[in-house]
């Protein structure tokens, strides 16, 4: 009795140990369709340094299979096929989603919003990440902040804008929320997909357009198009996302639910450092090698006229749903609340300086 009831015991061991050892060599392969084409830099660099840190890190346990839009076809349609469970992952934007999931497009950036590091702040301090999970969590999906672009510029113009009345009907690429903004200053707004742009502003079907800053400007070639750079207003901030399918995520055991959540956040940071290293470098020789490249800021006027309009969009948002007000709310008091501090600290700084 006693010699079967401790064969017994061992058994029970062997098997558990044998399992436990089976499920740490288990790898898993992610599908992942991210929103950008083959090799793209910057935005796709950051999804493939998470994959490969996360491969690393693993010892292999973790696999990602990536698909750009020339495969997948699909490059605002990341959303909808993450949550169908067609790709394990996505990297796009939420703001290329408020049509589906209106939502969704505060968590990218909001025209006269948060800088980078006070929306990183806020998302990881101020509750912005508990307010993404509102959002995502009934379409069974995870959102993790998946890079950021830095400040945005305002765009490439044909010409020049000296006036609320030079937007009347001019003709602008523009998405997310700031596209709306526009439309309701007198822009004609539409968003076309990254590969499409250049051939776009050349031909005339657009007269201006925004993408992001120097660093992936530059090699767009917009520069030879359209002299005017402007500023920008509308993307003090702009995060892409890591979006998730909840039920990947639960699969996962938690050490690599760590690891996977260590990688999304460090290619994120990273994506940030090196956009603010690459639009260093391709600023410098834009201003070289096209001395008719002219930097301009928008007047006082449009930009008064595209922050009222900024600021009767959003209370139309925070009239109509009650999570769209959460979030307007959060965002609005923590900026309020941060913006006291990077006024006396990085702008003053800037101030004092300048000419630097
Ligand atoms: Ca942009």
């Amino acid at each position: 009795m006693t010699i079967h009831k401790s064969f017994m015991t061992v058994l029970a061991l062997v098997f558990a140990l044998a399992s436990a050892s089976l499920s740490a060599q288990e790898t898993y392969t992610l599908r992942l369709a991210e929103t950008w084409g083959p090799n793209s830099p910057i935005l796709g660099e950051a999804t493939r340094h998470m994959a490969s840190m996360a491969e690393k890190m693993s010892g292999g346990r973790l696999q990602f299979r990536i698909d750009s839009s020339n495969k997948h076809k699909a490059p605002f349609g990341i959303f909808d096929m993450v949550k169908a469970g067609q790709y394990d992952m996505g990297h796009t934007a939420s703001y290329y989603y408020k049509g589906s999931i209106p939502n969704a497009m505060y968590f990218t950036t909001v025209p006269f919003g948060m800088i980078a590091p006070e929306q990183y702040a806020w998302f990881y301090y101020g509750g912005g990440m508990e307010l993404m999970e509102k959002v995502y969590r009934p379409h069974g999906l995870l959102s993790f902040p998946g890079g950021n672009t830095g400040n945005q510029m305002g765009g490439w113009f044909r010409e020049e804008i000296k006036s609320v009345e030079d937007l009347q009907g001019l003709k602008m690429r523009t998405p997310g929320f700031a596209g709306e903004v526009m439309s309701e200053v007198g822009v004609a707004v539409t968003n076309i997909p990254p590969g499409e742009l250049y051939s776009s502003l050349e031909r005339g079907t657009i007269d201006a357009l925004e993408w992001v800053g120097p660093a992936l400007d530059f090699q767009m070639g917009f520069h030879q198009i359209a002299k005017y750079y402007y500023s920008g207003w509308q993307e003090p901030g702009a995060e892409v996302q890591f979006l998730i399918n909840q039920k990947t995520w639960d699969k996962l055991p938690a050490e690599l639910q760590e690891i996977l959540r260590v990688s999304m956040r460090t290619a994120a940071y990273d994506m940030y450092i090196q956009s603010m290293h690459e639009s260093g470098v391709a600023w410098d020789r834009m201003k070289e090698d096209y001395p008719d490249v002219t930097h301009k800021t928008f007047p006082p006027e449009v930009i008064e006229a595209l922050r009222d309009a900024t600021e009767k969009l959003l209370a139309e948002e925070a009239e109509k749903d009650e999570l769209a007000r959460e979030i307007i709310t959060s965002q609005r008091d923590y900026l309020k609340q941060v913006r006291q501090w990077t006024n006396i600290s990085d702008k003053a700084y800037l101030n004092s300086v300048s000419g630097e």
